[in-house]
């Protein structure tokens, strides 16, 4: 039987790959979407601890704002398909949304699993010929323009072509830089490739003794002259191996390369929601007066998490059970400013293995940011995070991924 020849082949169903489908079928393309493993979206399952933090509720110029440079690159698709557009039609494929800190949009059904269901009814609505299990091996350049893709099973033709890949991290959930070897093979650059929004280990050991509890709006910053400016502040998670949690992954992007040039390096982290000396030394006095006979540890507790507090009072050399008031004040000076810096030393990290974010990917100087076309190719296009560009955590990584995707799809 002669083999179907498709408008578009989208390479990934991801969440940019998906959406470019969708968009494309709507507008009466004929769309093969090929996912080399068994089922679409691993990684929308896995998004947000499995909740999906899909966008946010930024304006559109903030949002930008908070891709620095590359800000400008993602307006046109950002403008097309922004949060409110996304929120509308994820409600038009009944997936209500939600957002309990006035920031953060989930789905309101608090699981990514919602999202996967409609988008695959979807899928299956507008006709779009899926095929799980079948991974891209190779596209067939002729002239400036794909001709066909290869996978494991077949060769399949099309007038235009989407990669939609992803990055490196997480593997198990499909990343495995395909698109990136695409890209090159066309003639694209790939800007260099490192691991971001991971956990950090770290040289000292004690952060195992103090993994039960959840940091609140700790600030982590660069303990080096020349990178003082780079600090980040959220909720922050001692691991067996040193730090991680929503204020790790953002920051995680800025400590990655500066592991290449240092062994280690040094951090210092504010477990007292930003408060400085002054501001500790008013709270202790209000505290005493309260309670004037309450030992170390009770003391530190009305600030951090008694694990913590027990950790503070060994690395000052203080017994704890001793009464605050009768602490030298040197022993006194030494708490405070724990409380104030803890000092951290990075050594590493899992690489991309637990890497929510791959920092660098296809040129961006060869798509066309009107589009989402390649400048090189005729008929090909990128889109979501296979490209040299990533935003913070907060829901930013899957609405940009939404959005390009829903501009590649238009096949403008
Ligand atoms: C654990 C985790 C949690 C995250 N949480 C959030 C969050 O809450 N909010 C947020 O905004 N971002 C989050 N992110 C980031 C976000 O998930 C990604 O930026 C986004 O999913 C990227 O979408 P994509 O479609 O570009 O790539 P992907 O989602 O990686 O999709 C690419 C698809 O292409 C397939 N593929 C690869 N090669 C081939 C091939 N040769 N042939 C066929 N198919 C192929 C892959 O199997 C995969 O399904 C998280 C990431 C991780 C890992």
């Amino acid at each position: 039987m002669p083999q179907t020849k498709y408008d578009l082949i989208v390479i990934g169903a991801g969440a940019a790959g998906i959406i470019a489908a969708i968009k494309a079928a709507s507008d009466k393309q004929k769309v093969l979407l090929l996912e080399k493993l068994p089922k679409i979206g691993a990684k929308i399952k896995a998004t947000g601890g499995g909740k999906c933090n899909i966008t946010n509720t930024l304006s559109n110029d903030e949002f930008m704002s908070r891709f620095g440079k590359d800000g400008r690159f993602i307006r046109d698709a950002l403008y097309g398909f922004d949060s409110k557009s996304l929120i509308c039609f994820l409600s038009s494929i009944d997936v209500e949304t939600i957002s309990k800190d006035g920031f953060r949009i989930f789905p309101a059904s608090h699981s990514s699993s919602s999202i996967l269901e409609a988008f695959e009814k979807e899928i299956i609505r507008l006709n779009i010929d899926l095929k799980c299990n079948e991974a891209v091996q190779s596209l067939k350049v002729d002239q400036n323009s794909i001709t066909n893709v290869t996978t494991q099973n077949d060769t399949y033709s099309a007038n235009n072509f989407i990669v939609a890949t992803g990055g490196l991290g997480y593997p198990t959930l499909g990343a495995n830089g395909d698109g990136h070897i695409f890209a090159t093979d066309t003639g694209h650059k790939v800007t260099t490739l490192s691991p971001a929004m991971m956990p950090l280990f770290s040289k000292e050991t004690w952060t195992a003794n103090c993994t039960a509890d959840t940091i609140a709006k700790a600030t982590i910053k660069i303990n080096l002259a020349k990178y003082k400016k780079y600090k980040a502040t959220g909720d922050l998670i001692f691991t067996k191996k040193g730090i991680r949690g929503p204020v790790v992954l953002d920051f995680a992007r800025e400590i990655t390369p500066l592991l290449e040039k240092y062994d280690e390096v040094p951090v210092l982290i504010n477990l007292v929601q930003g408060k400085n000396e002054e501001q500790i030394r008013i709270r202790i006095k209000e505290e005493l007066s309260k309670q004037v006979h309450l030992n170390t540890l009770e003391l530190l507790q009305t600030f951090i998490p008694i694990s913590l507090a027990a950790e503070i009072s060994k690395q000052a050399g203080i017994d704890n059970m001793k009464t605050f008031n009768k602490l030298s004040g040197i022993q006194r000076d030494q708490i405070i400013k724990l409380l104030i810096a803890m000092p951290l030393s990075i050594i590493g990290h899992d690489g991309f293995k637990m890497a929510m974010i791959t920092r660098g990917g296809v040129s961006l100087k060869q798509i066309d940011p009107k589009t989402m076309k390649s400048k090189i190719v005729d008929n090909l296009y990128f889109c979501g995070e296979v490209m040299d560009i990533d935003g913070p955590c907060g829901g930013f990584n899957l609405q940009w991924s939404f959005s390009s995707g829903y501009l590649a799809g238009q096949l403008k």
